[in-house]
């Protein structure tokens, strides 16, 4: 089956083609500052060379169009035709309470997804118009949802509930919906086959440390906590994202800087983290590791705040599943950064986990970095979004 897999943020579209046989990527690409001024397609088709191409891109239909073409080019697509395509699988942020699972796409789902808009209102509408133009363009081909957030739905009312008037989850379904769940899925469910263990009888920690990042715990193949929550602001500190902090400190800057909550939340969003913790140098934690190997107290204090944070969450997570069998790190930090790995793994002798500093080396790899006797597996498993939904799309379609 091929399936085109759509990533849609709100001016921007991610995409692949994936044969789910073979589970090979026949293109893939990236449209950019769609509705803006200087839009532009970057495509690859597999073995080929990347193209980036100029284009107008008014919406994203506009965007899928131009994708479509891509793929049908005489010279560089990769289908000889559209109706080749046999199903498109969507990445969507959130379901809410509403979606545990992923889903095919019909009339009530995609009521049921606007319904979730007020829950993430930056993410899910740009989701829904990647729907509506794939739909458009594509009548009658199976379209299927992925949610970042069904994953973390097994999640126990002790995790999921905030110390707050129960009365706001009544009326909001205010609590923790936990993010990146496709990713935790797929590294959780491939470290169970490298421990060569059952997935439904292993107690997984999983460590998605991307520009976003955020720690799960899976025990027993289903997820029991995560660590972003109502919103992807919760949790570990994060490329601009504050993460974790005192609620208080909201009311404190407000009065201090004479700030609104609209701006308050700006600067917890987007000027926080280790953007904002280093002085603003940097929120790439390579530009942030050369600060601290030359000594600049903006580097080090960054790097030892953020490897001290996930250190506490695998400490906590190893505690909400009384042991661990395996912890694994991912995504851009966890999959390139030997030293953030070190350093994290450094507060963790008490698990009896020692670090075997040649296979952390590795790169591109699934890989087991701990030595032969550490008595806590830690591995390195690269994630693949894009093919857990289309695996799941592939498996929703067949029936
Ligand atoms: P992601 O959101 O998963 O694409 O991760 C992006 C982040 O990964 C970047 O902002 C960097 O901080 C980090 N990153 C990528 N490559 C490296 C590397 N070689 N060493 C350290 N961090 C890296």
């Amino acid at each position: 089956m091929k399936i085109l897999v759509i990533n849609c943020g709100s001016s921007s579209l991610k995409f692949q083609l994936i044969d789910s046989e073979t589970e090979a990527v026949a293109a893939k690409g990236l449209c950019e500052r769609i509705g803006m001024e200087g839009s532009k397609l970057i495509y690859t088709p597999a073995g080929g060379e990347k193209q980036e191409t100029e284009a107008p891109m008014e919406d994203h239909k506009k965007a899928v169009s131009l994708v479509i073409d891509a793929l049908t080019d005489k010279e560089t697509g990769v289908l000889s035709s559209l109706s080749e395509i046999d199903a498109v699988g969507h990445r969507l942020v959130h379901g809410g309470e509403k979606f545990a699972s992923s889903t095919l796409i019909n009339e009530e789902v995609i009521t049921a997804i606007t319904e979730c808009n007020d829950l993430a209102p930056l993410h899910n509408p740009a989701n829904l118009i990647g729907i509506n133009a794939c739909q458009e363009l594509m009548p009658g081909v199976p379209q299927a949802g992925v949610f970042d957030t069904a994953f973390h739905q097994t999640m126990p009312e002790k995790a999921y509930l905030y110390g707050i008037p129960y009365e706001y989850y009544e009326k909001y379904r205010i609590r923790r919906y936990g993010f990146h769940g496709t990713s935790h899925s797929y590294v959780s469910k491939r470290a169970a086959e490298m421990l060569g263990k059952d997935y439904g009888d292993a107690k997984i920690i999983v460590c998605h440390l991307g520009n976003g990042a955020s720690v799960s715990a899976i025990k027993n193949g289903k997820c029991v906590d995560t660590s972003m929550g109502l919103t992807p602001l919760e949790g570990l500190m994060m490329g601009t994202r504050s993460g974790d902090i005192d609620p208080a400190i909201v009311e404190f800057l407000a009065h201090k800087e004479d700030l609104s909550i609209d701006e308050i939340m700006s600067i917890l969003n987007k000027k926080s983290g280790m953007y904002g913790l280093s002085g603003y140098l940097s929120s790439d934690s390579r530009d942030l590791h050369a600060a601290s190997d030359e000594g600049k107290p903006e580097g080090i204090r960054t790097i030892k705040t953020y490897c001290y944070r996930v250190a506490k969450y695998i400490g906590a997570y190893t505690a909400a599943m009384n042991g661990v069998d395996a912890i694994c790190f991912t995504a851009g930090i966890g999959e390139n950064s030997p030293e953030t790995r070190e350093e994290v793994c450094e507060y963790l002798g008490y698990l009896g986990i020692a670090i075997d500093a040649e296979q952390n080396k590795k790169r591109g790899e699934d890989v087991v970095i701990s030595t032969a006797d550490s008595r806590v597996k830690v591995m390195v498993i690269p994630t693949n979004e894009e093919l857990a939904i289309a695996r799941e799309t592939a498996a929703l379609v067949r029936g």
